[in-house]
């Protein structure tokens, strides 16, 4: 008897996860990806200089080292190897210190002051629990919690503002810290949710850290990749899909798509009302993105920035709040909260000897053509004066540019789609994973858990795709 047979549109972290769950299940499984170089979003590239190695898009990879699924590979035995800094995160502030996220919950309650202890007291629970956690965070809601206490003890919080949860912080300092790790949402920091996404960051923060891989985020893909390729999948690269007519026969089609691509290639195959559906789905804020290769280390004014691999620019929870919210408003910030990231201090295989890379990108309404690049290198030389001098050469990332690289950034959307109240909970629609077509399935971050590498949305689909496959 013949294989049952699937093919995966996409290689990007879900699209890898949901064909490494067919394989496993036995299948025969055909990954195709329009790119040369697979990876979608966590690809590693010289994108500047020879010899200076730059993330496309994910650097930084707490939902990857913490998630269920990749945690669950023997990723470490195809080149997987997580890196981590000394200090989770550095928050400089104008008075040349730096607010610093330690992932020793003990180190951060010390380092936090009056703070510290409400700080450590919020995130202990689900610190100390993270497996169960991540398992309950990282797949679809509404759906019936294997841990009700202590998803009923998250969502106290996580429903809130961040706005609302930085209330139990007096120290600016500890709430400039929080508005930061609430601003990875992409939403305006007094909308409902916010807060769900400052605490999973500082809760990730914790249980697993940062990590970066060595190497870059193409190591990742890499050992995804192999193995796959251990189970008999293959990844078939510039190998873009137009139509799904085109198609050779298969059993199982999952899609690593944004809805809008979806109803581009399987237009025949949906019907009018899903494909109605989808047309109402909301794409999030953009990116506006830089790559840099620079001369030596960024001249940090507080030296505790060079322990961490990812730096907050954006000052108090004021100023970060007035940035997102501006975004959310379709406006672009005159002080826009930058992330930051600057791997090579801590993964010498990142650029030549003595020279640097970093990586850093600021919220855009979406689809903006505004060029950012004199706002954003006016944030980093706020906290690290004379960084300009230390360029050796830069990479801009319009929100075209972006999307021009991987068709599912829309708009250079990063997260797959807005996660307000409703897409957090209908996402793209009520089928959440399914389609209106029985063989068709949509595995990419615009299904639950969202945005971020953690391959939960590829490995939920492909394990609802079998179970209704095998149930005829
Ligand atoms: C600038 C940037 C920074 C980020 N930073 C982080 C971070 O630090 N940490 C983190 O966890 N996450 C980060 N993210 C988000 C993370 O990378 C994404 O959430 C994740 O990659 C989504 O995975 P995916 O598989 O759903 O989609 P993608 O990674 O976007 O992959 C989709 C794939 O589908 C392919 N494709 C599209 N259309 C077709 C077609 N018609 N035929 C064939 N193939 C097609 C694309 O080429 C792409 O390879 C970042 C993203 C960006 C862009």
């Amino acid at each position: 008897m013949n294989r049952p047979s699937a093919s995966v549109v996409g290689s990007g972290p879900n699209g890898l996860a949901a064909a490494i769950v067919l394989g496993q299940a036995g299948l025969q499984v055909d990954v195709l990806e329009a790119e040369p170089i697979p990876g979608g979003a966590a690809r590693t590239m010289e994108l500047t200089l020879p010899g200076f190695l730059h993330d496309f898009g994910s650097a930084v990879h707490p939902l990857a080292a913490g998630s269920p699924f990749f945690s669950s590979l023997p990723l470490r035995n195809h080149g997987l190897e997580w890196i981590h800094s000394p200090a989770v995160l550095a928050h400089p502030l104008d008075d040349g210190t730096a607010v610093m996220l330690e992932r020793d919950l003990r180190e951060t309650d010390a380092s936090l002051g009056v703070d510290g202890k409400s700080w450590s007291e919020l995130m202990r629970p689900f610190v100390k629990r993270w497996q169960d956690f991540a398992v309950e965070v990282l797949r679809p809601i509404p759906s019936i919690p294997k841990h009700p206490w202590l998803m009923a003890r998250f969502g106290v919080s996580a429903l809130l503002s961040a706005r609302s949860v930085a209330r139990h912080f007096r120290s600016e300092r500890t709430r400039a810290l929080f508005a930061g790790l609430a601003a990875h949402s992409f939403l305006s920091l007094d909308e409902p949710l916010s807060g769900a996404f400052g605490l999973l960051m500082a809760i990730s923060a914790h249980a697993v850290g940062w990590p970066i891989p060595r190497g870059g985020s193409q190591s990742l893909t890499n050992a995804l990749c192999r193995h796959l390729g251990t189970l008999g999948g293959n990844v078939n690269s510039s190998s873009r899909v137009e139509s799904l007519v085109s198609l050779p026969r298969y059993d199982l089609i999952l899609c690593d798509l944004t809805p809008r691509q979806l109803v581009t290639i399987a237009r025949e195959r949906l019907s009018y009302c899903y494909k109605r559906q989808l047309a109402k789905f909301r794409y999030g804020p953009g990116a506006f993105k830089v790559d840099y290769a620079l001369r030596g280390p960024i001249p940090w004014k507080s030296s505790e920035c060079l322990r961490a691999a990812t730096i907050h620019l954006g000052g108090s929870f004021e100023e970060i709040a007035a940035s997102e919210k501006a975004v959310r408003n379709g406006q672009h910030p005159d002080q826009p909260f930058v992330l930051l990231a600057q791997p090579s201090f801590f993964d010498s295989s990142r650029a030549p000897e003595g020279k640097h890379t970093a990586w850093a990108y600021c919220h855009v309404p979406n689809g903006s053509r505004v060029d950012m690049l004199g706002r954003l290198e006016a944030q980093l030389e706020r906290f690290a004066p004379g960084f300009r001098d230390c360029v050796l050469a830069r990479r801009v990332f319009s929100p075209a540019a972006l999307e021009s690289m991987d068709a599912n950034l829309v708009g250079g959307d990063i997260g797959g789609g807005a996660m307000d109240i409703r897409q957090f909970l209908f996402r793209p629609t009520w089928r959440h994973y399914a389609t209106s077509a029985k063989d068709i399935y949509i595995c990419s971050s615009s299904t639950p858990p969202g945005g971020g590498v953690h391959g939960m949305c590829g490995y939920h689909a492909a394990k609802l795709a079998l179970s209704t496959f095998r149930s005829g």
